[in-house]
């Protein structure tokens, strides 16, 4: 058999390479610098993710005429995994903005929708999230209360929505433009999704939420709806269609988060690896101890097995449909657990000052237990996986 050309599963094309470079140069030079500081004081670094906006990032998938870069899934996770090597709070942001807002609208709005909404978003001039989660209502998703009812040639919603990353970009200010998922009838059919905007009457910011354990650098809000009047242009799709939107942009979602857990491994490796080489105990470097030497390698074969499936799976991914339910949950199953993991590792070898921040490796542990609750629980992953797997008699 000929011996294949060089394969680099994890940069398949020139193009891949070239963004990888200029996106890891830009974490290492303005990113890295600001990372702990935003940590420490929990505020989002506005400014720094405008910026993203001039290279392209922030409409990564979104096709060049609405302002975007046009780019794959496997973009996508190259992006999400350098940014979150160096701070994974604000690449937290940056997803809910490019994967759940962007992505999702340029795969489920209208022409109007796309040219009004997607070129501010693309070039940082706009700061957006989605809202699905609510109070009482997270796996559930299902269940959720918030309801919008016609009115005259648009709609009227009331409700909550919590834990939206992006709802605010400060303790007062509301992020500027969402997809909101609402019930427009009962039943699975009964959900539909609308663009709200900051400045739309009835729209509020509930509460900034505060005191998060980890990915303290993006924002998260309580969002409120009393009354508030949306236009009817502003409707995603059909009236009850939101579930078929739901499922197509989730595997997006949780591709790219299984991406920030490989960007969080792959740092938190770097550091125990350089701290066990240099630092003696009894006389011999940290990484001459078998069960240091156990940390470092199962570490980083936990991260090598991770990255070939998460790279795989993007490869495999088509932006525009939903197909890859098993996968995209087993690879954030996988990997976000993985990276904590890993962290922990990190921690344990680097012992009393592992505890403390100056090695990052206690933030990337905060921020990588997040990976397991959000875009769905490690539970529900496991939920979903083992009903799509019972439908299989082989696995190809
Ligand atoms: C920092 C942060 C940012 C977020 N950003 C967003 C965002 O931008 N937009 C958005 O819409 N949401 C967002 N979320 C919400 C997130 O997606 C939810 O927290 C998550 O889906 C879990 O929902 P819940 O918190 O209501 O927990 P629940 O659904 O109440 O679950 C509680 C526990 O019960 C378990 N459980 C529930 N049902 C089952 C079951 N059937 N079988 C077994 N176990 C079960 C869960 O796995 C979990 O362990 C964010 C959350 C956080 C913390």
């Amino acid at each position: 058999m000929a011996k294949a050309a060089s394969i680099d599963l994890f940069n398949p094309s020139a193009e891949h390479l070239a963004l990888r470079e200029m996106v890891r140069s830009f974490a290492e030079r303005e990113v890295e610098p600001q990372a702990a500081e935003h940590d420490r004081s929990e505020t989002f670094n506005a400014p720094l993710f405008r910026k993203l906006g001039e290279l392209g990032l922030l409409g990564i998938t979104v096709p060049e005429r609405w302002g975007g870069a046009g780019m794959d899934a496997v973009a996508a996770v190259i992006a999400h995994e350098e940014l979150a090597a160096v701070d994974p709070g604000f690449t937290l942001a940056y997803l809910a903005h490019a994967m759940l807002f962007a992505n999702n609208l340029a795969v489920n709005g209208d022409d109007a929708q796309r040219a009004r909404y997607l070129p501010p978003a693309c070039d940082g001039r706009a700061i957006c999230g989605m809202a699905m989660s609510e109070p009482a209502v997270g796996t559930d998703v299902l269940g959720m209360q918030t309801r919008a009812r016609p009115d005259g040639d648009g709609w009227v919603l009331d409700g909550a929505k919590m834990w939206i990353t992006n709802g605010c970009i400060s303790k007062t200010e509301l992020g500027d433009a969402f997809l909101v998922y609402a019930r427009t009838a009962d039943g699975p059919k009964g959900l539909s999704l609308f663009i709200v905007e900051k400045g739309m009457p009835g729209f509020a910011l509930g509460q900034k939420l505060e005191d998060k354990l980890g990915m303290r650098a993006s924002p998260t809000a309580e969002l409120v709806f009393d009354g508030c009047r949306v236009p009817g242009e502003n409707l995603v799709g059909k009236t009850g269609g939101a579930v078929g939107h739901m499922m197509r942009n989730l595997e997006i979602e949780r591709l790219t988060l299984a991406a920030m857990s490989l960007g969080i491994a792959r740092r938190a490796i770097e550091v125990m690896n350089a701290y066990a080489r240099e630092r003696q105990a009894f006389g011999r470097p940290l990484n001459d101890f078998g069960q240091i030497q156990r940390h470092i390698a199962e570490s980083y074969a936990a991260w090598m097995a991770g990255r070939a499936y998460v790279y795989l799976t993007a490869a495999r991914l088509d932006l525009g449909r939903a197909g890859n339910r098993i996968d995209s949950d087993g690879v954030k199953l996988f990997c976000s657990t993985m990276a904590k993991n890993v962290a922990d590792s990190a921690i344990q070898v680097l012992g009393g000052y592992g505890y403390v921040g100056e090695y990052r490796v206690e933030r990337l542990w905060r921020d990588a237990k997040l990976i397991e609750i959000g875009g769905g629980t490690i539970e529900a992953h496991q939920k979903n996986m083992a009903r799509d797997l019972s439908q299989l008699d082989r696995l190809k």
